[in-house]
């Protein structure tokens, strides 16, 4: 039995979908804090959070393979993450596969730390384990495109860094192929787009498929942390989103295209261009 963990997110809800393509329904079970959330996903559905360790353990009995997928509350991930792994040692799980991040080991992003410190419990609690360090998604830029189509500018600190983007769905579908397929155990893989891009590019192909004219502008440091505690984020949150765009500028963290992912999933992955024509469909 295959259990998923955050199945009411963008990402473990599209694990389960893509597991429905590859096992019975009853093989796969759906681990949420919100039960009221999860009726739509036709499978059976059993309710933990990730502050609580013996809610977790109860959710894994019988799991063969658990998706540990990362949660999302800032500063407090570390912890809950091994409150996960600690239950799945207690119920006897046969592998812990967990979407981390970029080159997580080698602290170069803050946003990395508590992955770091997630896969450094994992590697020492003898769980046999699959890492999947999920390059970006392209959804992370949804609001800047129709932004960028609104104001004409898309603005970034991230110079002329590359991203290796690719969509959600493509890192869903590597997560279900590795949770169904065997020759996983104990491997790390970093997922990545095929193809990096860069911002100045995606100006451009924004431009193209809205039909609007769309600038690139390159913002300081300071000037993006600014722009973004403006808007209502608090200054340690847009100092965490600055860092990445300072390691986008810098090269070697989100700009990898080892294929890795397309590898697994047996076809390319989403080009950006078709990800914005999608969106602005919409
Ligand atoms: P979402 O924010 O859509 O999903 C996160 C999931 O974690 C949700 O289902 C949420 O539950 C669940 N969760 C959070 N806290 C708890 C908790 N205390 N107990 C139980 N469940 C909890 O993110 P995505 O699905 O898009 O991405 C998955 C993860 O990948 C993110 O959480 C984040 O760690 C990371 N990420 C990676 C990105 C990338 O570009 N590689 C970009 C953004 C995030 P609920 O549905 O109830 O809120």
């Amino acid at each position: 039995m295959i259990v998923v963990t955050g199945a009411t997110g963008g990402l473990g809800a599209l694990v389960v979908q893509s597991l429905l393509t590859r096992v019975p329904a009853d093989q796969v079970v759906a681990v949420v804090r919100s039960p009221e959330k999860a009726a739509g996903l036709g499978v059976e559905v059993r309710a933990a959070n990730y502050d609580d360790q013996a809610s977790l353990e109860r959710a894994f009995a019988g799991a063969d393979k658990v998706l540990l997928v990362s949660g999302n509350e800032f500063g407090k991930r570390a912890a809950q993450h091994t409150n996960a792994i600690n239950a799945a040692a207690k119920a006897g799980v046969g592998r812990l596969v967990y979407t981390s991040a970029p080159f997580a080991d080698s602290g170069r992003m803050l946003l990395s730390e508590e992955h770091k410190a997630t896969e450094e419990v994992l590697l020492a609690s003898g769980l046999t384990y699959t890492i999947l360090r999920n390059g970006w998604y392209h959804e992370n830029y949804a609001q800047a495109i129709t932004g960028a189509v609104e104001s004409g500018v898309l603005a970034t600190s991230a110079g002329d860094g590359r991203v290796s983007s690719a969509a959600r769905a493509d890192y869903a579908e590597a997560a279900s192929v590795v949770l169904t397929t065997e020759g996983h155990d104990n491997k790390i893989y970093e997922l990545s787009g095929d193809t990096a891009w860069s911002f100045a590019e995606l100006a451009d192909v924004v431009s193209r498929v809205s039909g609007k004219p769309v600038s690139y502008q390159v913002l300081t440091t300071e000037e993006q942390i600014a722009q973004l505690t403006s808007a209502g984020l608090p200054e340690p949150v847009a100092a965490v989103f600055a860092d990445v765009d300072a390691n986008i500028a810098k090269g070697g963290v989100l700009d990898h295209t080892p294929g890795v992912l397309r590898e697994l999933i047996g076809h390319p992955t989403q080009p950006v261009a078709d990800y914005v024509t999608d969106l602005l469909k919409k």
